[in-house]
């Protein structure tokens, strides 16, 4: 199972200080680690080495992801980093599509496709966000706008997947209206999203399938009980340490 803290644009090199001593006075972080419980942490990019150096130094079993890639491999793309620079810094993994990208910085589902084709090539696991608006729902039209956002993404992996790519793809569904509003999807919404991938994708994809929207230990522990999903993109309750820990802790206390 796979905890992802997307950090979004906080955090600073005291507050990762003082984050990873948290979790470092625990213990059972190897164990969790071989029972299948990873955590998984995705920083601004100014700080994936800082973080990568810090988790090296304390020797915990973390894996760290980027917000965001260019859909470029190199060259006049000023501001942006390549997946080469990713992987450069020890990088496992990147968060691809999430609905602030697209919302916010006019990110399309091609964007998404191209980065994901890119990431794979260099295997950088995907972690591949999708999900409707509260409208989308309400108009009844959230099916049709996964499989828009999914098909172009499968696409290219199917391509991967024929030129020998074996590197995992996470996909995270994150519905619009339950990100940072205090309202998560029902176990019901989440099933319903795992049979319309098994559709586009043509087989079961529920050891891919992430769920990500105003996750609490207390809705964590009702997903994880009703077996829906692989694992969680955590927003703004994983920026508490404290929170992760009690989140680890209930986890590992589910079969
Ligand atoms: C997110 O933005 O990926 C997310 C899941 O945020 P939150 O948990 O704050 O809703």
């Amino acid at each position: 199972m796979l905890m992802v803290a997307n950090w979004k644009m906080n955090m600073d090199r005291a507050a990762i200080s003082n984050y990873l001593d948290v979790l470092s006075r625990e213990e059972r972080w190897s164990r969790w680690c071989s029972n299948g419980y990873r955590l998984v942490l995705s920083p601004p990019s100014v700080y994936l080495d800082f973080l990568a150096c810090e988790i090296r130094k304390r020797e915990l079993p973390f894996w760290v992801v980027g917000q965001n890639v260019c859909a470029h491999e190199k060259g006049a793309y000023t501001g942006e980093v390549s997946v080469d620079m990713l992987r450069d810094l020890g990088v496992s993994g990147v968060i691809l599509g999430h609905s602030e990208r697209r919302r916010l910085f006019g990110e399309t589902d091609a964007h998404v496709a191209a980065k994901t084709a890119l990431a794979l090539s260099r295997e950088l696991v995907p972690i591949v966000c999708f999900g409707e608006t509260e409208a989308e729902r309400l108009s009844k039209e959230h099916a049709q706008v996964w499989e828009r956002q999914i098909a172009p993404v499968w696409k290219e992996v199917l391509k991967a997947r024929a030129a020998g790519s074996e590197t995992p793809v996470y996909w995270a569904y994150e519905p619009v209206w339950a990100i940072g509003t205090g309202r998560t999807a029902a176990i019901d919404d989440i099933r319903e999203v795992a049979g319309s991938l098994r559709e586009i994708f043509g087989h079961d994809c529920s050891a891919g399938l992430l769920y990500g929207g105003s996750v609490t230990d207390e809705s964590l522990a009702v997903l994880v009980e009703k077996g829906t999903v692989y694992g969680f993109l955590v927003g703004g309750a994983f920026l508490d340490s404290e929170a992760v820990l009690r989140a680890f802790d209930n986890l590992t206390h589910h079969p």
